[in-house]
């Protein structure tokens, strides 16, 4: 651009561009330390049968808390994780701390089936996935169908023999995979013939809109008979309110996910979710 040739303009973006290197390397520097230091923590999402609005299992889903106390959410540094390989490490963490969780409320008798666990594709190309996945399993003695895999279709469409081999194997061992953000990845649905994917979970940007959305209430409902046919477990994320729980409800979505029934919540909060009931407290209250 003629513009940026302009001495000024070329010297105000090259300062833009080293700030943004220096803020990126200082995070690489940071996410190390936090790895090192124990900073990183895993909250749990509750994830519910429609039919009786229980808790079923929950998400994993990881938060980063500074030493200043600041939480930072995933999504401003697992990019940066995936790019610089520290992804490895970290989703290292979360299947340890998932499966010892998942141990502890086995132990207590919490009727939470499973945990879902994210995993990038760089874990996946990493060579020692299954071992780990075995390792974390023995460890922790949690019988492995508790445990759930959360990929991208993506993950599925650019997977190489080696990657989709690993899935199989991670499958043989009795770990469950998930298909998170459905809908959304530029895939072909082929991959659903050659795995076996126990849970299509349909992304936030279908729910957002529900139920005055003709075009994506059609598109839910036809995700949700697709599942039915090809007996797969659809879950709908992102639910935040009563009339779109309602909607994917009246056309047969088994599960769901969403603020509508509890953020992710550190381990202790999540527990008392199940305090004195089966039932949790939304159904109690006459919402189901
Ligand atoms: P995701 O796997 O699709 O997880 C769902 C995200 O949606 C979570 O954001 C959750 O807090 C949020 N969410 C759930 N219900 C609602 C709702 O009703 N409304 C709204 N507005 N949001 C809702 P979070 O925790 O910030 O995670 C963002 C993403 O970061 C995750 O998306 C996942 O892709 C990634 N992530 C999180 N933890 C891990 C991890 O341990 N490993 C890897 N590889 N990725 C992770
Ligand atoms: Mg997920
Ligand atoms: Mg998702
Ligand atoms: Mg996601």
């Amino acid at each position: 651009e003629a513009k940026s040739r302009d001495g000024r303009t070329y010297a105000f973006y090259t300062d833009a561009l080293t700030r943004d290197a220096r803020a990126r390397i200082q995070l690489v520097a940071n996410l190390r330390r936090a790895l090192t230091e124990h900073e990183f923590t895993v909250h749990y999402q509750p994830i519910v049968r429609l039919e009786d609005q229980t808790i079923v299992g929950a998400e994993a889903l990881v938060r980063w808390i500074t030493p200043e106390g600041e939480m930072i959410g995933p999504d401003r540094f697992i990019p940066v994780a995936e790019e610089t390989g520290l992804i490895v490490p970290l989703g290292d963490f979360v299947l340890a701390a998932a499966c010892t969780q998942m141990a502890r409320w086995r132990k207590a008798g919490l009727p939470c089936a499973f945990v879902a666990v994210n995993i990038s594709a760089g874990q996946l190309s990493a060579t020692d996935i299954c071992a780990k996945t075995e390792a974390a399993l023995a460890a922790s003695g949690v019988p492995a169908d508790s445990i759930e895999f959360e990929i991208t279709e993506s993950m599925l469409f650019g997977a190489d023999s080696g990657a989709e081999s690993k899935l199989k194997r991670i499958t043989e061992l009795g770990v469950r995979i998930a298909i998170d953000d459905f809908g959304t990845g530029y895939s072909s649905l082929a991959y659903l013939k050659r795995f076996p994917i126990s849970r299509l979970k349909i992304d936030k940007s279908f729910v957002d809109d529900l139920p005055m959305s003709v075009v994506d209430g059609e598109l839910v409902r036809a995700m949700i008979d697709m599942g039915r046919a090809l007996h797969i477990e659809v879950l709908a994320e992102g639910v935040e309110d009563a009339g779109q729980m309602a909607f994917l409800a009246a056309n047969g979505c088994t599960y769901g996910q969403g603020f509508f029934w509890s953020r992710p919540l550190p381990p202790e909060r999540f527990e008392a979710l199940f305090s004195n009931a089966s039932q949790i407290p939304w159904a109690r209250a006459g919402t189901a």
